[in-house]
C-alpha cells in the first residue's frame, strides 16, 4: 500500500480474494478482478463492466491501477524495444522487449540498481535504491503488453534486467506465482528464467518453490579472477556455488545455464575455457557465452570474434552445449549490462 491507496497489481490471486471480503465483497469477484487485469489485460476500471458501478468506483477510489509511467521508449534497428518506466517515488526502470520469433521474450528488472557492483555490469556500478514489489515487477509485463497492441505476444519472461532477483526473494515469489497461476497471465515455468549472481540460500530457496529455469552468472572459472568481477563470491565462493548448482532440484530435463561474459585479455583465454569445463564437468548444463556489451566510462573490451569462437570451441569439444548470445539493441543502450533507469545521467543516446 502507497499514499494510502493499494497497488492492484500487487496482490496474488489468493491475496486479492482476501481483500475483496475484506470490502465485503464475494470472493469471486478477485478472479473476475485478475482476469480483466491479466488475461484481458485491461487498462482502467470502466473496461470492467462486469463489476457493480459502486464497486468500481470504489476500486478508483482505494487503489492505484498503474504504478509504472512509460516514460520512453526506444527501438532498435534489430526489433529489440527499450521501455524506461518511471515509478511512483520518481526512480526509473527498464524493460527490455527481444522479438526472436517464435520467441518474444520481455526481460525485466527486480531492483532499482543493483547493490553487488560487478565490475563489468553498468546497472552494479551505479548502486542501488530499493526493492520492486511484485506489482511493480509484474505492471512491466502489463505495460509492454499493452504498448506493443495485440500482437506480438510475449512468451518468455527472463529476470535478467536491472537487479539481482534473489536479492528481492518475498517479491520475486509473489510475482512468479502472479506469473504463474493459470487464472492469469499463465506462463509456464518452462517460459520463465530467473538469473542470478549466486545468492546460494536463496537459490536453494527458489529450487524448492518454484521449479522455473535458472541462469547462473558465473563469468570465471578461478575465484581469484571471480572476486574481482563478482564481489559477491567472497561471501559465495565457487565451490559452494557449484555444490549449490549440483544439488539444484532439477526438473527433469531441465539444464542450469551458466552465463559468461567474455572480457578481452581478462577471461577469455583457452587456459579459462578449460578450467571452466572441469569446474561444470559434474552438473547437467549449458553455457551462454556474452560478449562484452560497453557503457560509458567502461575500461574492459569485447573480444575478437576469433576469440569468442575459440572459447566456445574448447566447451564444445568437451560436450558442453555453448551458444554466444548475440548482443540485441545494442544501438539502444538495451543489451546485457548496459541498463540504468534515471540512475545516470544519461538522457538520451546523442550523450554517448
Ligand atoms: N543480477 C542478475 C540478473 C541481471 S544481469 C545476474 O547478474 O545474473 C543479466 C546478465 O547480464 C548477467 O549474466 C550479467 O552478468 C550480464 N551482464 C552484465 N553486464 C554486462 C555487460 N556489460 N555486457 C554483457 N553482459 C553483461
Ligand atoms: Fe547486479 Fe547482475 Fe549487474 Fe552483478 S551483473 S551488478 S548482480 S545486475
Amino acid at each position: 500500500m502507497r499514499d494510502g491507496r493499494y497497488h492492484i497489481r500487487n496482490f496474488t490471486l489468493p491475496e486479492l480474494e482476501e481483500w475483496v471480503q475484506r470490502l465485503g465483497e464475494k470472493r469471486y469477484r478477485a478472479r473476475q478482478i485478475f482476469q480483466h487485469l491479466y488475461v484481458r489485460n485491461v487498462s482502467s476500471w470502466d473496461a470492467c463492466t462486469d463489476l457493480s458501478k459502486s464497486f468500481r468506483a470504489k476500486l478508483e477510489a482505494i487503489t492505484i491501477f498503474d504504478a509504472l509511467v512509460l516514460k520512453k521508449e526506444f527501438c532498435s534497428s534489430d526489433g529489440t524495444r527499450r521501455f524506461v518506466f518511471e515509478l511512483r517515488d520518481g526512480y526509473q526502470i527498464e524493460s527490455v522487449f527481444i522479438p526472436d520469433p517464435p520467441r518474444y521474450t520481455l526481460c525485466v528488472s527486480s531492483q532499482v540498481g543493483c547493490p553487488l557492483g560487478c565490475a563489468f555490469c553498468y546497472t552494479g556500478s551505479l548502486g542501488y535504491r530499493r526493492n520492486l514489489t511484485a506489482g511493480e515487477i509484474i505492471e512491466q509485463y502489463s505495460q509492454v503488453r499493452r504498448a506493443l497492441g495485440s500482437k506480438p505476444r510475449i512468451t518468455n519472461i527472463v529476470f535478467m534486467g536491472m537487479g539481482e532477483p534473489l536479492l528481492n526473494e518475498k517479491e520475486l515469489y509473489r510475482s512468479l506465482a502472479i506469473f504463474l497461476d493459470s487464472r492469469g497471465v499463465s506462463f509456464s515455468h518452462r517460459r520463465i528464467t530467473v538469473s542470478t549472481v549466486g545468492i546460494i540460500p536463496a537459490m536453494r530457496r527458489l529450487g524448492e518453490s518454484y521449479p522455473v529455469n535458472l541462469a547462473v552468472s558465473l563469468h570465471a572459472p578461478t575465484d581469484e579472477l571471480r572476486n574481482e568481477l563478482v564481489p559477491i563470491n567472497k561471501r559465495y565462493p565457487l565451490s559452494e556455488l557449484i555444490r549449490a548448482c549440483r544439488e539444484y532440484p532439477l526438473p527433469r530435463r531441465k539444464r542450469i545455464t551458466f552465463e559468461y561474459v567474455l572480457l578481452k585479455g581478462v577471461n577469455d583465454s583457452e587456459f579459462h575455457a578449460r578450467k571452466l569445463v572441469s569446474l561444470l564437468a559434474p552438473i547437467r548444463c549449458k553455457v551462454n557465452l556474452i560478449p562484452f556489451n560497453p557503457f560509458p566510462g567502461s575500461s574492459f573490451e569485447r573480444p575478437s570474434e576469433e576469440r569468442i569462437l575459440a572459447f566456445q570451441r574448447v566447451l564444445l569439444d568437451c560436450n558442453i552445449t555453448t551458444t554466444i548470445r548475440t548482443s540485441r539493441g545494442l544501438d539502444i543502450l538495451a543489451a546485457c549490462g548496459q541498463l540504468a533507469g534515471n540512475l545516470d545521467a544519461r538522457e538520451d543516446l546523442r550523450q554517448w
